[in-house]
């Protein structure tokens, strides 16, 4: 591994510089346009003395990604230097590409890259959130606006799946529940569905045997087979015992079946059992665990989404300020309902209307731009009490039947039912009214954009996501 810096020629203050640590396997030198960088070369990890004061690029030159991955691992479970730049001269493999910033670029490249991370790493608010691994994590991703979190899979894992990143960064916790406490706390939000597989209810593995059983004593050893069912009798048994000198004969009550269709056909039940003769249509199934040898039923695997997911709203909100406080706790007083629930109502809704004319109800949307600047600006606690005081106001407006939830941090959502347009004005106008008697009495702007429509103005074809979708992007 190699340290760079970037030669002192063109220069703005000395600690704006990264140095780069080259981690190299043998003599190594990167390329001629890296020559006015400052670069420290090491054999092992172990052997560069980390220097707090300065900016470090991890370069890896070593072509083998099966040592790449260790190293990486290293860098990104370093107190200090776990979110740094890091690029390798090799090939990346999907690993590799979650643990490090990709190929090594030109130097020029380099610098306008680092650049920008600058940029980044001087918004991100430092604090004591910063140690814990979700602070970790959270810095790690504000420092890559288009990082995607992506599981990668080995059959070597129990699981099959794994968060190469999740796992650097916090190798003390099982990284599926850290994920799902981080997508609780709505740090992180989902980006794409990779698979839903399987799991073993007793040891999460998803390694599983699926095998057919005899339904009867549970047996393996079960097949196929021909089978007739005599319809003098109602016999069923395998052909075989139907055939007697060349001739079909019912084992049972020995009269000769000639024709099929009025003598006797095929049934259904073409399975039988080994060990109890039983013959029956359908097997069980049985689950085996590869990895704990447990038994389990079908029903009872645990389903996993696996997912590939991304910094949310509020995990940027978190990064600018540097705290885990939550601005949208000020609206707790609204009782919110789950996003989910709130647009399974609006879809009820709108087909109720769409049916019944006499029914009528308002979608109002209320968006608050730019609530991080004016934190940073009036200070935390000054901003909830403007909030705090604003949903006093809007919850003495609400009705009982009325619902709220929150689609982002600073996007709230009122369904208010038998409320029609002339309503929905009066509504809007209150708001207004509110949001500005609020002001007066404060020195700062609270910036807001007001959004409503009623169900006679909705569009046939919009069910609530399109609906939604469509008034946020107008107000945002
Ligand atoms: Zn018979
Ligand atoms: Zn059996
Ligand atoms: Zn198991």
């Amino acid at each position: 591994m190699s340290i760079i810096r970037p030669s002192t020629s063109i220069r703005e203050p000395e600690s704006a510089f990264p140095r780069i640590v080259c981690l190299v396997v043998s003599q190594f030198s990167l390329p001629s346009d890296y020559t006015d960088w400052e670069i420290d070369y090491y054999l092992r990890f172990e052997d560069w003395i980390p220097d707090k004061s300065g900016h470090v690029i991890f370069v890896i030159a070593n072509k083998d990604p099966s040592a790449v991955v260790p190293l990486l691992q290293q860098i990104r479970r370093h107190p200090d230097f776990c979110t740094a730049l890091c690029y390798v001269t090799g090939s990346v493999n999907p690993e590799i590409e979650q643990l490090a910033d990709g190929g090594l670029p030109e130097a020029a490249i380099l610098r306008e890259r680092f650049g920008h991370f600058q940029e980044l790493l001087t918004s991100f608010n430092e604090s004591e959130t910063a140690i814990l691994p979700t602070g970790r994590l959270i810095k790690y991703l504000w420092l890559r606006p288009h990082f995607v979190v992506k599981p990668c899979h080995a059959w070597q894992s129990s699981r099959y799946w794994f968060y190469p990143l999740l796992n650097a960064l916090n190798p003390d916790d099982d990284a599926f529940d850290w994920l799902r406490a981080l997508v609780n706390q709505r740090v992180i939000e989902s980006v794409d569905l990779i698979d839903r597989q399987r799991e073993c209810p007793h040891c999460r593995s998803s390694h599983l045997s699926f095998i057919d059983v005899c339904p009867n004593c549970g047996s393996l050893d079960i097949a196929q087979q021909a089978s007739l069912h005599c319809f003098t009798c109602g016999h069923v048994d395998v052909q075989d015992n139907f055939l007697q000198g060349g001739a079909l004969v019912c084992p049972k009550c020995l009269t000769q079946l000639r024709h099929i269709g009025s003598d006797f056909d095929r049934p259904i039940e073409n399975h039988g059992c080994h060990a109890c003769h039983h013959v029956f249509v359908e097997s069980d199934v049985q689950v085996r665990c590869m990895h704990c040898g447990k038994s389990s039923q079908p029903t009872d695997l645990v389903e996993h989404k696996i997912q590939s997911l991304r910094l949310s709203d509020r995990g940027r909100i978190i990064a600018v300020r540097g705290d885990t406080f939550d601005i949208a706790a000020s609206f707790d007083q609204l009782q919110f309902i789950p996003g989910e629930l709130f647009k399974h109502d609006l879809d009820w809704l709108l087909i109720l209307a769409r049916r019944y004319s006499m029914i009528n109800f308002s979608l109002f949307g209320i968006y608050f731009p730019q609530l991080p600047e004016l934190a940073e600006k009036i200070g935390h606690v000054r901003l909830m009490q403007l909030l705090e005081v604003f949903a006093q106001r809007l919850r003495s407006m609400l009705r009982t039947p009325d619902l709220s939830t929150r689609t982002a941090e600073n996007m709230l959502w009122l369904l208010l039912p038998q409320t029609d347009e002339k309503g929905l004005r009066g509504f809007h106008a209150r708001i207004k009214a509110s949001l500005g008697d609020i002001m007066k009495d404060s020195d700062h702007q609270l910036d807001y954009q007001l959004i409503g429509i009623n169900s006679a103005q909705i569009n046939e074809q919009e069910d609530a996501q399109l609906l939604m979708a469509r008034l946020y992007a107008e107000v945002k």
